[in-house]
This record gives structure tokens, C-alpha cells and sequence, in this order.
């Protein structure tokens, strides 16, 4: 497996650790660098960072992302996957009438909304693709996604039909019906190097945008949410059902109650989920390896 960090860097500031013919220019503002976890400069990402927001109240980077790439035979031999979900879109289920129980939510973290009428969303707005989800985490798949499932007599999947404003959408709500646990080795943090377990609250400016931050819990005392980002691969511990059913969701959650966005489980899946997922030729979807310990 290879490991890289992908940063956007601010174009303004790039050449305080880098060489002007590295990385990719994005327009005038964003540059593009991927950068090694061994690289020694790694680690002066957030140092550089720091300084930049003392002195001149201006950010290094704007966004990051891990990025993994497996060979063929690292990914044919895991027992357990990751399914990461490619896309994701607006309006969420909420915005759209869906029904939820608040009253079961955390206090703390706000985790553990539960749905209770079958998933609204607004026609038109699902992208063409076999699985994609809200930014409230709803997990959307197709009707070719359901067919093959059913053909394929795939186990811990279940599928609710989703309703339009109008009737129904010919889409299914995809949901786990078994659970499994996440282990200490799973590293979930704010980014690659800000492992906080929450933030204070405040003003920002998030690129000359002032933005109101409040209080907010990414690791909840109560066990429900690990932290905002997945920074590792998943840690898994073992279970009689790793071997017995084809999809999970973790039973500990990532991500925060903001605004729309609420925390989310990590989905797993068996050899024979990806197996469908590639014969079918089922599109958004993206595996990484979860370890079984
Ligand atoms: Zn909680």
C-alpha cells in the first residue's frame, strides 16, 4: 500500500516549504502537493501553519486528503473492506421531509438521530451513479445496485425504498443490519496532525469568509463518535459475523452534529460484496483495507 497526503496548499504561501516546480497549480489560488508521510517536510505542515495564522492571520492550506493505493492482490486478500462512497450531494433527507426522532440524540456529540419515516429526497437531485450519499450520511443506491443484491442473496444489507416529493423514486435507502466494533487502533483526528478531542467554539475567517464556530464534541465520552476525520485504515475486532455477512456499519460513529452534517458510521463489506460491485459494474464505489484484530 501506498500512503499520501494530498494538500491544497494557499498559492501565496506554497514556497515556504516547497520548490515552485512542485505540485499542480489550481487557477491563481490553490496548489496542489502530494506529499509522502515519510517526507521530513510532513511535519512542518502544521508548524508553518501555525506561524502563518499567528502573524498574519492566513491559512497554509485549505483542504487535505489521504490517499491510499492498493495492488490488486492486497486488496484480494483483505477479509474485510472499507466501502468508501465517492460521492456525496444535497438536499439531505431533512431538508426534504424525512421524519427523525431527536429525542434519542446525544447531548453531547450528537449522535444517534433516528430515522422514522421512510427517507424523502428531491427528485432530480441524486447523482447518476450506483451508491452516493447525503451530507447528512444517507446512503443512496440504485435500482441495479438492489437487483444484484437480491440475485446475489447478499447477507446484512437492508434496502428501503426512498420516496419524492410526488411518490416513489425507484432508489433505495441502503442500511447494515449488523454492527461491528471499531478497535483503539483505529485513528480518527481533526486532520493529520490535530488530534483534538473538540474544539472550543469562535470566529474564523475561512478564506476571508467569516464563519461562527460553536462548541463542539469529537470524542465522545459516552463512546459514540471517535473523532471528526478517519485518519488510519479502520481497525475492526473480530467477530463470528466478520464471516457471515457481507455488510456492515461500525458501531462507533465519525464526524459531528453541524448544521446538516451528523456523525456517520464507517461501512464495511465482504470479498463478495466487491465482487458483485465489479462484475456488475456498479459505479461509486471505493475500497480501501480494514484490518480484522
Ligand atoms: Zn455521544
Amino acid at each position: 500500500m501506498k500512503e499520501v497526503l494530498e494538500l491544497r496548499l494557499n498559492s501565496d504561501f506554497a514556497h515556504l516549504l516547497f520548490k515552485a516546480d512542485e505540485g499542480k497549480s489550481l487557477g491563481t489560488t490553490v496548489k496542489v502537493i502530494e506529499l509522502s508521510i515519510d517526507d521530513p517536510r510532513y511535519n512542518q505542515v502544521p508548524i508553518i501553519a501555525k506561524e502563518l495564522k499567528i502573524k498574519s492571520d492566513r491559512g497554509f492550506y485549505f483542504g487535505w486528503k489521504i490517499k491510499r493505493k492498493y495492488s490488486k492482490k492486497e486488496l484480494d486478500l483483505a477479509t474485510l473492506l472499507h466501502l468508501k462512497i465517492k460521492t456525496v450531494f444535497e438536499p439531505t433527507g431533512e431538508e426534504c421531509g424525512t421524519l427523525f426522532d431527536e429525542t434519542t440524540v446525544c447531548e453531547i456529540c450528537g449522535a444517534n438521530r433516528k430515522q422514522i419515516s421512510p427517507l424523502t429526497l428531491k427528485s432530480g437531485t441524486i447523482p447518476k451513479k450506483d451508491i452516493a450519499k447525503t451530507i447528512g450520511g444517507e446512503v443512496v443506491v440504485s435500482k441495479k445496485f438492489a437487483n444484484a443484491v437480491k440475485q446475489r442473496e447478499l447477507k446484512g444489507i437492508v434496502l428501503t425504498s426512498i420516496n419524492f416529493e410526488n411518490g416513489a423514486s425507484g432508489y433505495y435507502q441502503l442500511a447494515a443490519s449488523m454492527k461491528v466494533e471499531l478497535s483503539t487502533n483505529t485513528v480518527a483526528g481533526v486532520d493529520p496532525w490535530d488530534f483534538s478531542k473538540g474544539s472550543e467554539g469562535g470566529k474564523y475567517n475561512v478564506s476571508s469568509y467569516q464563519i461562527k464556530f460553536d462548541k463542539e464534541i469529537y470524542k465522545c465520552p459516552k463512546g459514540h463518535t471517535i473523532g471528526l476525520n478517519l485518519l488510519s485504515e479502520p481497525y475492526v475486532i473480530n467477530s463470528q459475523s466478520i464471516r457471515e455477512h457481507d455488510f456492515f456499519a461500525s458501531k462507533q460513529m465519525v464526524g459531528v452534529k453541524r448544521g446538516l452534517l451528523h456523525p456517520e458510521p464507517i461501512y464495511f463489506c465482504s470479498q463478495n460484496f466487491r465482487s458483485m460491485v465489479e462484475e456488475e459494474k456498479l459505479s461509486g464505489f471505493e475500497w480501501e483495507i480494514a484490518h480484522v484484530e
